[in-house]
């Protein structure tokens, strides 16, 4: 079969692989459908390998080349004799995290904060740019007629927002700011949409961006952190000027969190859910003097995919709003991850399919 791998730093091969052999009793044989490229591909690609090991994964058996993509639907091939959820013909969203079952924060439900996680497309040995894969049964989740395939490649990236929400406790009427309108800020605009916010606004110094944020038909003002006036003008749009009530930052940068810690109320909620690329620094009085609430929101508690999928399925969260392109294998790199890591890029979401 063919898959994309990554070899390391801007080198990633199409290549023709072993396709996998029988199902254990536990896994799940995927035709894979489309598959989503993230930020950390992004991440992997320029400045890799930072999850993808090197020497063999003692959890997981992976190591270089990996296939990479872990935002991604498919149709079920095969199942093992243990498998009851899913049977082959059913169409799935996969869950990429598998946690060790024997560490602490497993056993407490909290598999995703496992420093053995295993995640499918980083460091599992299949990934969704390859024609199949093989996961774990706890790794699939039904998909109803309601969501397509390239709705259901975008529940994983769905999935982070709407735990940052529920982190954020985003509640009916709630006002919201959110830096940063890459695809996770789009996501987490819709995300606070159907939690029931009320005001959304979007902080983005991308101008193209910034266009692009105001289509999802949820953002109420998108605003430039850089311009002069931009606190008062998110303050004027909240209840007796006070800023806003819950900030969720999706930028990973330090003036981004700055710009939270100004804008959100006293006893206000911020949560931080980009990725920093090194440290930084904030005004921690303001953080202790506003008696701030600061939350990290990493990953998503494993059992939010039913919950994910029937905002989907439901219309409440359109993901589909941020898809920009949809590719094949072969345009992979020149059609999506050149496109998506040129500077000041416009696109949002780009899938890919190994199977078309
Ligand atoms: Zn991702």
């Amino acid at each position: 079969m063919r898959a994309l791998r990554f070899h390391g730093v801007k080198d990633l091969r199409v290549e023709d692989v072993p396709a996998p052999g029988e199902a254990g009793p536990d896994d799940v044989v995927l035709q894979t459908a489309w598959c989503g490229i993230c930020g950390t591909d992004l991440h992997e690609y320029m400045a890799g390998p930072i999850f993808i090991p090197t020497t063999t994964d003692p959890f997981t058996g992976a190591r270089a080349p990996q296939i990479l993509g872990h935002e991604f639907s498919g149709k079920v091939l095969a199942v093992g004799r243990n498998v009851t959820s899913v049977k082959p013909g059913d169409r799935v969203a996969i869950q990429p995290l598998v946690a060790p079952p024997d560490v602490f924060y497993a056993r407490r439900g909290m598999g995703q904060l496992s420093a053995r996680l295993g995640m499918v497309g980083l460091n599992w040995p299949w990934g969704g740019f390859g024609e199949q894969a093989i996961v774990r049964e706890a790794n699939v989740a039904k998909l109803p007629d309601e969501v397509s395939d390239e709705q259901g490649a975008m529940i994983e990236p769905a999935a982070v927002v709407v735990h940052a929400v529920d982190k954020g406790k985003v509640q009916a009427g709630s006002t919201v700011l959110i830096t940063g309108a890459g695809p996770i800020g789009a996501l987490a605009a819709l995300a606070a949409s159907a939690a029931g916010a009320t005001r959304i606004i979007v902080s983005e110094t991308n101008p193209l961006r910034r266009e692009k944020i105001r289509e999802l038909g949820v953002v109420d003002d998108v605003v430039d952190p850089q311009a002069a006036g931009t606190q008062r003008r998110i303050a004027g749009q909240t209840e007796a000027g006070q800023g806003v009530d819950v900030a969720i930052e999706c930028v990973g940068h330090a003036a981004a969190l700055g710009s939270c810690i100004e804008n959100v109320r006293k006893r206000g909620t911020i949560v931080q859910v980009g990725l920093s690329v090194g440290p930084g620094m904030v005004d921690i009085s303001m953080l202790v003097t506003k008696d701030i609430t600061l939350e990290g929101s990493w990953c998503y508690p494993l059992t939010l995919w039913p919950r994910t999928i029937s905002l989907v399925a439901s219309g409440k969260m359109p993901v589909e709003r941020i898809l920009s392109d949809r590719v094949g294998l072969d345009e992979a790199v020149g059609g999506g991850f050149d496109v998506l890591t040129r500077p000041g890029a416009d696109k949002l979401k780009i899938l890919v399919s190994a199977s078309a």
